[in-house]
């Protein structure tokens, strides 16, 4: 049986990321929003395209204003006004100011803006009333980014600035990796569909509409595969049809030590390699994760049937592997937070234990409530506003009041 750890980092190993030229599609850059980028992004234009004023005020040369002071004000003929947007008309000569306005071009001749506060008008004339800095209020032409270079690198997820920026950079279009597909089905003899009157020991397959969400969540498109019996060969057709179509499947149920849970078995009978069939933690110790001899087959996770044991094993391993599958460069892994605990908590410390509740932002610090009535992996009830995990290591049978304690954010990606 693995650690958490360990299954972890078996996991992400055998994730091969979707390939950066075959799976990738163009969108339009409203439409890419949320999309992983496949390919780096590199602009034509320098940033600031133009020499342009960061402050309303004049333009002028330094050297005409090196000694200026409120005693002694510099006096210049003001020769043109250059609004943002234009394109100054004229060069500045010695004793000359233009009156520029913030984003507006720095007109040739004139090397340094002095702010309109530090300044007194009349007519035609400005009053210089401080010496400034040379070149001081000048945005200089590619001193923000240089045409050319690295923009945006691959891999990276686009959101509201990355869209800003590819914008500002004339990209109407952009290649990004296509959604991951990942087939989920459910399996059991007692699982039914929402729409059945339940019959005597039937429950609904919840499990199959948890993960579908997830998976969006995630931004991979979700195969919905239904509920398989009990049955060898049903499940090895349906197992053999979501390994043929998706880049990643997910069972739930059957996977433990039952005498219907059958998932191990076929896998084995397909051919399959099993790198993970138990893990030490609760709940989700009976999980399968295996390969089939192909290259380019997907992933199989066979997690517990279990509804929290679905989330916590979902949360934990499978959101990590398809964020690597689908092109993110990095941040895979689940965000931890410190919190205290709030009440002592005995318990076995045989396994690492998943508790479930709310995260909380209080006076900017986190605090853990965890979900009121039974943590039994059997109770589906109180999973909702769900969006922490506390993690209580193994080996600790004490969590004292105040402890200090590890929190899996949920990330709603
Ligand atoms: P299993 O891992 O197949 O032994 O399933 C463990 C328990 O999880 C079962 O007794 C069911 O109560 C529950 N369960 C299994 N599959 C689902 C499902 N798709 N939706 C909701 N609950 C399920
Ligand atoms: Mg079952």
């Amino acid at each position: 049986m693995h650690s958490v750890s360990d299954a972890e980092a078996i996991i992400l190993n055998l994730v091969q990321p979707l390939d950066n030229q075959q799976d990738t599609e163009i969108v339009d850059l409203l439409a890419a929003h949320g999309r992983i980028l496949a390919t780096p992004v590199t602009s034509l234009l320098d940033f600031p395209h133009w020499d342009n004023s960061a402050m309303d005020g004049y333009a002028v040369r330094y050297e005409d204003v090196q000694h200026s002071s409120l005693e002694q004000p510099a006096v210049l003929e003001i020769v043109t006004e250059i609004p943002a947007g234009s394109q100054p008309n004229s060069t500045i000569q010695p004793g000359q100011a233009a009156r520029i306005f913030t984003g507006a071009v720095i007109p040739p001749g004139a090397d340094t803006v002095v702010m309109q506060e530090k300044t007194r008008r009349e007519d035609n004339n400005v009053f210089i009333l401080t010496t400034p800095k040379p070149q001081e209020f000048v945005r200089h032409q590619a001193s923000f980014y240089k045409a050319g270079t690295p923009l945006i690198p691959a891999g990276i997820k686009l959101n509201a600035p990355e869209i800003a920026v590819l914008a500002a950079a004339q990209c109407p279009q952009l290649r990004v990796y296509r959604r991951p597909r990942v087939a989920i089905f459910s399996t059991g003899d007692e699982l039914t569909t929402l729409e059945q009157p339940l019959q005597p020991g039937q429950i609904v397959d919840s499990n199959q509409y948890a993960l579908a969400t997830l998976v969006k969540e995630c931004g991979a498109e979700p195969l919905m595969l239904g509920i398989v019996k009990d049955e060898l060969v049903d499940l090895e057709q349906t197992i053999t049809q979501a390994v043929a179509n998706a880049d990643l499947v997910i069972s739930s149920g059957g996977v433990s030590v039952g005498d219907y849970d059958y998932i191990d078995k076929i896998l084995e009978t397909l051919g399959a390699k099993t790198h993970i069939c138990a893990v030490k933690m609760r709940p989700g110790k009976p999980l399968t994760v295996a390969t089939f001899p192909n290259s380019h087959s997907p992933l199989y996770f066979g997690l517990p049937g279990n509804p929290a044991a679905v989330l916590v094993t979902f949360w934990r391993f499978v959101q990590p592997a398809i964020k690597k599958l689908s092109g993110l460069a990095g941040g895979w892994k689940p965000k931890f937070v410190k919190t205290r605990w709030r009440d002592q908590l005995r318990l076995d410390g045989k396994r690492e234990t998943y508790i479930w509740g709310s995260l909380h932002l209080i006076d900017g610090v986190y605090e853990f409530h965890q979900a009121g009535s039974s943590q039994s992996s059997g109770n589906l009830i109180n999973l909702a506003q769900t969006n922490a995990l506390a993690i209580l290591p193994m080996g600790k049978t004490l969590i004292d009041s105040q402890e200090e304690v590890q929190v899996l954010q949920i990330e709603i990606l």
